[in-house]
């Protein structure tokens, strides 16, 4: 007996209101996040279920009814002055520890992420949709995008080393996840040889570092940006180890599109990811964000059920309001809409988890859904289900490194 027990929707609703309403966070912070972006925050690993609380340290509101109290690396979650959970601040995995080849960095530091769980190589060091006054109406990076200069393909190749080496040293050390090749909006005259040039230079530098093409087959490596002029590049990036794309779908009604992606042509991105479902494969092949809370709940999950009937895997990336996008302060729904909200994505799932190129529902590969994507809320509430019907048992599988050898 691992003495652990399912994921409930209360345990996800926890998740929820720690991240909706903040919280209240008391004690000194022994814990040093992996990665080198402010925007890291702390993640618990909550006793009973695994699950991983992520939370962002960054905005904790002392007015909020939710506390956590961090003594050492244990914590405890409390409500209305009620103890609600209890758990351990997430240490660093081993591969932090190695050594990039400068021979003073630790790989846990030159990494660059949000979440452990998928790591970014910069293709791109502007976005379009900001540089032509388009900036999609939910995102504040536009503003931090526009500081930088635009690159060359050789200044890009070259500003991405030392990602590329992190990430590689990190997967030839144990680390397993999402490899994400992305930046801001690729401009449309880019979008032809260029794309495929940066691509490929890319993974020829990765390649090489990392030296073993059983690992590399076990990543998910996606180009997270716009399609390429030609969908027939697909079958080239493939070539180069490239195994997904994610098109971000962003908003999923075309009138909500428009209105909330001015820069972009839905047509052409719903194209995109049909043909990513073809080369690389229906599901995990063709692996793409939104945003939820921003639309209606109906045309939302129209939207979504229209995608993954055509291979298209969709994962809901939750709304949170960013202070330098255009839409500014509007709030987020209720962490109850947001719980109604995945439980009828989750049904989506399972309606089409046999018709992807590895049925959804038994699907174990690193960078999906039962690994490396139970931060993610709706994940968590998969997982539950998957747990209810046996499929899998209590206590989540590892979700960013490999068991050793
Ligand atoms: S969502 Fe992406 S494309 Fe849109 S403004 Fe933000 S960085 Fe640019």
């Amino acid at each position: 007996m691992s003495g652990k027990r399912n994921i409930t929707k209360e345990d996800i609703l926890l998740r929820d209101r720690m991240n909706g309403a903040g919280t209240e966070v008391k004690g000194p912070l022994l814990f040093k996040p992996i990665g080198s972006m402010a925007s890291n925050g702390i993640r618990i690993v909550l006793d009973e279920t695994d699950l991983i609380q992520p939370f962002f340290y960054a905005y904790p509101n002392p007015d909020a009814p939710m506390q956590v109290v961090i003594d050492g690396y244990d914590v405890t979650v409390s409500d209305e002055g009620e103890v609600v959970a209890t758990g351990k601040l997430e240490e660093q995995p081993s591969w932090c520890d190695a050594m990039m080849t400068d021979g003073t960095t630790r790989v846990g530091d030159a990494i660059l992420t949000n979440l452990p769980t998928e790591f970014y190589i910069n293709i791109n060091n502007r976005c379009y949709a900001h540089d032509s006054g388009n900036t999609c109406r939910f995102c504040g990076m536009g503003p931090s995008f526009s500081q930088n200069p635009l690159w060359t393909l050789e200044d890009t190749l070259k500003g991405s080393e030392p990602m590329t080496e992190a990430i590689a040293l990190a997967a030839k050390n144990g680390w397993r996840g999402t490899v994400l090749l992305n930046g801001g909006l690729v401009p449309p005259d880019r979008r032809g040889q260029w794309y495929t040039d940066v691509l490929e230079g890319t993974m020829e530098r990765f390649r090489a570092i990392l030296d073993d093409e059983e690992i590399l087959g076990e990543l998910q490596i996606a180009v997270g940006n716009c399609p390429p002029d030609d969908f027939g590049e697909y079958h080239k990036w493939k070539s180069f180890g490239i195994s997904s794309m994610e098109i971000d779908t962003e908003v999923l009604h075309p009138d909500w599109f428009k209105a909330m992606c001015p820069a972009k042509d839905k047509r052409r991105w719903d194209e995109g990811q049909e043909a990513a479902a073809e080369v690389f494969g229906r599901g995990r092949g063709a692996s793409n964000l939104f945003v939820l809370g921003i639309e209606p709940m109906a045309g939302m999950l129209e939207g979504v059920e229209e995608r993954m009937s055509k291979g298209v895997f969709l994962m809901p990336a939750q709304y949170t309001h960013h202070p330098d996008a255009p839409m500014g302060g509007m709030g987020n729904p209720t962490p109850e809409w947001f719980q109604e909200a995945y439980e009828k994505i989750i049904d989506i799932y399972f309606k089409y988890a046999d018709t992807f190129d590895v049925d959804l529902t038994e699907d174990d590969r690193w960078g999906y859904t039962r690994r490396t994507k139970c931060l993610m809320p709706h994940n968590a509430m998969w997982i539950s289900r998957l747990q209810e019907m046996g499929k899998l048992d209590p206590g989540l599988p590892s979700q960013y490194t490999a068991e050793p050898a």
